[in-house]
């Protein structure tokens, strides 16, 4: 399992002074002179494992492929400055292939003001495979992490949730604008994007808070495909089963006091809902509240890359 792989990593990697905030979170924090930090993440994400490239058109393969990056920054309240794209292609169709999913990321980088510096480009007979770093500035706030949330913090998510299969994994907008300006104006503690469902995101933020989490399930915030997919009945799930274990929602949770989350809740000064759907716990693991008050184990449903021996 990847979890079991950033665990090894943690143990096994170099500390360094460079590195302010290394493996564990949504992006890193890196030292690049006196005083001066930036956010650095990557992603990868390739053909049949994250989108069917027969039949998705490669701009939206080329937005999926930057966006999920710029998410990741979200997540930390950094604002983009620059992007390198690494390209895998196969090689028959590869230079136009590249050309389409570059129109995808263009107008994003046009959008959040800034730059794609190009990259590096391989072919291969082998499916499309798209790797983006991005690196973003730390704002006077500092960077958001997910290690900052305390018992009693209440637990926000921006947006619908599950379903995202049905488009949203491929055309969402990363929460960049969303991010900045909740961190600018309110008191948050810690934050996430959810890339891998809303169960399993939570457990991280919880866990490297070293709290545990509650949800109310019936304030969680279903999508209208996620309610579609469920009508469909081809798997038995429910809407709310799509809210939280659907991967690739990329909207952000946050972690915030009480005394900002009644704030926000009455602001709501996003153009996406802002809903409140539990709190942080002394108590660690996951949890759902029941009616009557009491707690039940909840799942950690989620989407993670695993291996082979
Ligand atoms: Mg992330």
């Amino acid at each position: 399992m990847e979890s079991d792989l950033i665990a090894w990593l943690r143990e096994r990697l170099p500390p360094h002074e460079s590195l302010r905030l290394g493996i564990g979170d949504d992006a890193a924090v890196v030292q690049i002179g006196a005083g001066t930090a930036c956010v650095v993440t990557v992603d990868v994400v390739s053909d049949q494992v994250d989108f069917h490239l027969d039949r998705t058109d490669p701009r939206r393969v080329g937005h999926k492929a930057l966006a999920a990056s710029l998410s990741d920054l979200a997540a930390m309240a950094s604002r983009p400055r620059s992007a390198v794209v690494a390209l895998a292609l196969p090689r028959r169709g590869g230079l136009e292939l590249a050309k389409q999913l570059y129109e995808g990321m263009i107008p994003l980088a046009e959008r959040y003001g800034f730059g794609i510096a190009g990259g590096d480009t391989h072919s291969w007979d082998a499916p499309l495979l798209i790797s983006v770093t991005a690196i973003g500035d730390v704002t006077g706030r500092g960077p958001l992490v997910r290690g900052g949330g305390q018992p009693g913090d209440q637990i926000l998510v921006t947006g619908t949730l599950g379903g995202s299969i049905l488009g949203k994994h491929l055309d969402f907008e990363p929460r960049v604008r969303e991010a900045l300006l909740l961190h600018e104006r309110y008191d948050l503690h810690a934050a996430i994007d959810l890339s891998d469902g809303l169960a399993i995101d939570l457990a991280r933020v919880a866990d490297e808070s070293g709290c545990g989490a509650v949800i109310q399930l019936a304030s969680v915030p279903i999508s209208e495909a996620a309610a579609s997919l469920a009508s469909a009945k081809q798997n038995g799930r429910s809407a709310l089963d799509h809210a939280l274990g659907d991967g690739e929602d990329f909207e952000l949770l946050l972690a915030v006091p009480p005394h900002a989350a009644r704030q926000m809740l009455a602001d709501q000064p996003l153009e996406v809902p802002l809903t409140r759907i539990g709190e942080l716990i002394g108590q660690p693991g996951l949890w759902q509240m029941l009616p009557d008050g009491q707690r039940r184990e909840l799942g950690r449903a989620g989407f993670e890359h695993t291996f082979l021996p």
